[in-house]
């Protein structure tokens, strides 16, 4: 995602990015610059997890409780906990009597110097895709375990030049223009073929759409969808064969699924990383690593010592850990009750059972694009006018109604079932394919803009009490 589409409040802090792909670094100092700007550090508990959150009809408030003993009080609860923000940590065999430094990517041992180091990687998603080429230039040796090969296509890392730097911010809101650019065509691979021009504004359309005499069948549709999925994921390994130059290598590179079945990556140096002499991919395909002992990995019954080990093992989808502490009116935990009930929400936002709380970003959640600023700035849109609608209202408590939550169930189900043939795969995005359709990854697109418009304008999937 480029950074000046995903990186928020551009124009209210006055900031553009210095490359299209920021790194961690300047990411981090926006944050910091926001914070300070809007004040969040005097309100903001750090180091501080909320461990339950229930809510208590009697006063009409949730009843929040942290790890620092922390009790309080809120009519509202948003629930921004991240679609993947807990580490998932693999099972292996042997796994605890490794001798050397191992750590997970999301909590990097920077106590350790990997400077010279034979170094183990386990993992090759879209955390470890960014890291290799990284470490590579480091380590003595490096061993990168892959069990699925990612689809990494070009990036196009570039920096922000002189003339973007004068231009765009004379446009007003000209980084939501272009985050609303951008949420028109990535639903696909397009974003990549849709050059400056067009995401500054200068051009109009990223690409000629073909206009068909006839109206094509949903049947016909979806083959010409397939068919372009195809040749992109052919170009995808193509392009794996043009850099990658011991043959082997390459072939255990290419990926063999549906463009969009796991999580797509962009990189210009991965691929040329495996051309070093230092570097060795280890193709575990289909299980993955299955054993570790003391020394290192064991594959195939070949022994890999290494000296720091990198479990780039990804993160839990939708945290559903974090569901298990919000209990609401019945008592009922939001994962005990999509588990027993079927997950049913209002927009993905809201849960009946579970008054004046919204949940950004989770379960049946659309909106935006695959930019998830963009959508998380819908939902917090969303949020601001349900507030808004409360006050004029004189409500304090907002809850919605069953039939609108089965409805909009249903429609996620829907939307899902019609786009399977696209992804056709196990992957985290499914919940490795025991998910029920609908249950969460939104797949409706633009739809639910139309959904909310409408649940907004005639207010029927709400239940306000203490209305004035
Ligand atoms: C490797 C990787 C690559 C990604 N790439 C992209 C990308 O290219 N484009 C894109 O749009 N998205 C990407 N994402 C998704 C990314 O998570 C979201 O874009 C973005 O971070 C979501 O922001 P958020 O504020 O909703 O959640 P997060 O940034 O995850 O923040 C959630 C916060 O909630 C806190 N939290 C959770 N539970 C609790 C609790 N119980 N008590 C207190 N605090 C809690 C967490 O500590 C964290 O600070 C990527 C994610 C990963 C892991």
């Amino acid at each position: 995602m480029e950074a000046y589409s995903y990186l928020p409040l551009l124009e209210e802090t006055g900031y553009i990015p210095s490359m299209k792909f920021a790194s961690g670094f300047e990411i981090m100092e926006h944050c910091q610059n926001i914070a300070t700007k809007f004040g969040f550090y005097d309100k903001a508990l750090f180091h501080t997890t909320v461990e339950e959150t229930q809510w208590d009809e009697s006063i009409g408030r949730w009843i929040v409780n942290t790890d620092r003993g922390d009790n309080m009080k809120a009519r509202y609860l948003v629930v921004a906990n991240g679609i993947l923000t807990t580490p998932k940590l693999a099972k292996i065999k042997g796994m605890e009597t490794f001798k050397g430094d191992a750590f997970h990517t999301s909590r990097w041992d920077y106590n350790v110097d990997i400077t010279d180091k034979r170094v183990g990687i386990i993992g090759t998603g879209a955390t470890a895709v960014q890291i290799i080429p990284e470490i590579a230039k480091t380590v003595k040796e490096l061993y990168v375990f892959q069990r699925t090969p990612s689809s990494v296509d070009v990036r196009d890392q570039r920096e922000t030049t002189e003339e973007e730097y004068c231009t765009w911010p004379k446009e007003e809101n000209w980084a939501k223009k272009r985050r609303a650019r951008f949420a028109k065509i990535s639903s696909g691979r397009t974003a990549l073929s849709a050059n400056d021009d067009y995401l500054s504004g200068k051009v109009e359309t990223a690409a000629p759409k073909k206009k068909h005499k006839t109206q094509l069948s949903p049947e016909e549709r979806m083959q010409k969808m397939l068919d372009t999925n195809f040749r992109i994921m052919e170009q995808i390994r193509e392009r794996v064969d043009a850099i990658v130059e011991d043959p082997k290598t390459a072939e255990a590179l290419k990926p063999y699924y549906a463009y969009g079945c796991k999580r797509p990556t962009f990189h210009d140096e991965y691929l040329p990383t495996f051309n070093k002499p230092h570097v060795h991919l280890i193709d575990t395909a289909p299980r993955g690593v299955q054993e570790i002992n003391e020394r290192g990995v064991v594959h195939d019954g070949v022994e890999y010592p290494v000296d720091v080990l990198i479990y780039a093992t990804g993160f839990q989808w939708m945290a559903t850990s974090t569901f298990d502490m919000i209990k609401g009116r019945d008592g009922r935990s939001l994962k005990q009750t999509w588990a027993e009930d079927g997950t049913k929400t209002w927009l993905g936002l809201q849960t009946k059972g579970f008054p004046n709380m919204f949940v950004v970003t989770g379960p049946q959640g659309g909106g935006g694009s695959f930019n998830f600023t963009d959508t998380i700035e819908d939902h917090g849109e969303y949020i601001k006018w349900m507030l808004q609608t409360m006050a004029e209202k004189g409500a304090t408590v907002v809850d919605v109604k069953e039939e609108s939550q089965a409805e909009y169930a249903e429609h996620c189900a829907k939307a899902d079932t019609a786009t399977a043939a696209l992804r056709d795969c196990i992957s985290y995005y499914d919940h490795e394919g025991t998910a029920a359709p609908g249950s969460l990854v939104y797949y409706g697109g633009r739809q639910w803009h139309k959904i909310r418009t409408q649940g907004q304008e005639t207010l029927e999937p709400y239940v306000f009490d203490g209305a004035a």
